[in-house]
């Protein structure tokens, strides 16, 4: 049986047998877990890729159900890359799969996309973009990258000696210059259309083809898709100069409202003071406190709070970033 099972596309010339043995031998790593996430994965893991790695750093919330792909309601609280690395296990299991519940950050990032063929952009934000961005070119990885908000959505291969993410988009826009799935929301059918084309383009590079060059753009709504033809930048600051500043050791962003989800996640400049357990018991004294999956829960009268062992929290229930300082330094610490 499980010889049937890339059958289908063995039979395409533009994969065939030679192209499966590469599938089949190469890395794949997803960074973020929502809803180009779980599609791009679920794409990959059935195409047989080798060892397929996913990192996310949220939890899944009853609104992340209208489009995010391998999630049911039973799932919601725990953990998106664990919950995703379980379902695509009964998918595919011939290959690896490893889903990292971790915040992709500049003292991790270039630990994650190390050795991996191809990775794919499935975040929520340009801050982690260019973050990808310069960790892939200066370790000559090639990327996609692919962005979904409304209707429309952007897809874009990035190699070697090719333009990348910063010939396009030079600066980090400021808070709120973009629309966010928070702000303007998100059809259910984009995700699905824009990762795969991301996927198709990830598939071409663990191949050895040519990604397709220049930016896509995708409006659904209006059924219509352009390729927008991009050039290199010589004055660009990551592939033109190699400067990497967002690898850099940067003032961190402590707080931030979560895309898409009426949530806040903190990031403390300090670790927690003991373990996980020993602040289950502290707040057990004033709420309902437990751990599964490896983070703990903390509710108390309409407040909801998430702790991973880091001491990195996600406060549910609220967008307002006052409120939930005070909520956090209250129960976790300051
Ligand atoms: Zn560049």
């Amino acid at each position: 049986m499980k010889e049937n099972r890339y059958s289908r596309q063995i039979l395409l010339p533009e994969i065939g047998p030679e192209g499966q043995k590469k599938l089949g031998k190469a890395r794949a790593v997803v960074i973020g877990c929502g809803a180009l996430g779980t599609h791009a994965l679920s794409f990959l893991v059935r195409a047989g890729v080798g060892q397929v790695v996913v990192i996310d750093r949220d939890i899944i919330d009853i609104s992340n159900l209208q489009r995010q792909a391998l999630f049911t309601e039973a799932d919601v609280g725990r953990p998106k890359a664990k919950v995703a690395e379980e379902r695509l296990r009964h998918v595919n299991s011939d290959i690896e799969i490893w889903g990292v519940v971790a915040d992709v950050n500049y003292t991790n990032v270039q630990k994650f996309v190390r050795g991996a063929a191809v990775v794919l952009d499935a975040t929520d934000n340009m801050d982690t973009r260019f973050l990808v961005n310069d960790a892939c070119v200066k370790n000559r990885i090639p990327w996609v990258y692919a962005g979904a908000v409304g209707v429309t959505g952007m897809v874009m291969a990035i190699v070697p000696g090719g333009p990348c993410m910063r010939c396009v988009f030079p600066q980090l826009p400021q808070p709120g210059e973009l629309p966010t799935c928070d702000t303007v929301g998100i059809i259910n059918t984009l995700p699905s259309a824009v990762a795969s084309i991301e996927t198709t383009e990830a598939f071409k590079i663990i191949l050895g083809k040519e990604p397709s060059n220049g930016l896509f753009v995708l409006d659904l709504w209006q059924g219509e898709l352009q390729r927008i033809k991009v050039k290199r930048n010589p004055e660009c600051e990551t592939c033109g100069k190699r400067d990497f500043e967002f690898l850099q050791a940067r003032k961190r962003k402590l707080v931030v409202s979560m895309c898409g989800r009426n949530a806040v996640q903190i990031v403390p400049t300090k670790e927690l003071k003991g373990d996980l357990k020993d602040l289950k018991d502290t707040l057990s004294r004033q709420g309902e406190a437990s751990i599964v999956d490896g983070v703990l829960k903390f509710k108390k009268r309409g407040v909801e709070l998430t702790v991973f062992p880091d001491g990195r929290t996600i406060i549910s229930g609220t967008t307002d970033l006052a409120k939930a300082k005070t909520i956090f330094s209250q129960y976790v610490g300051d």
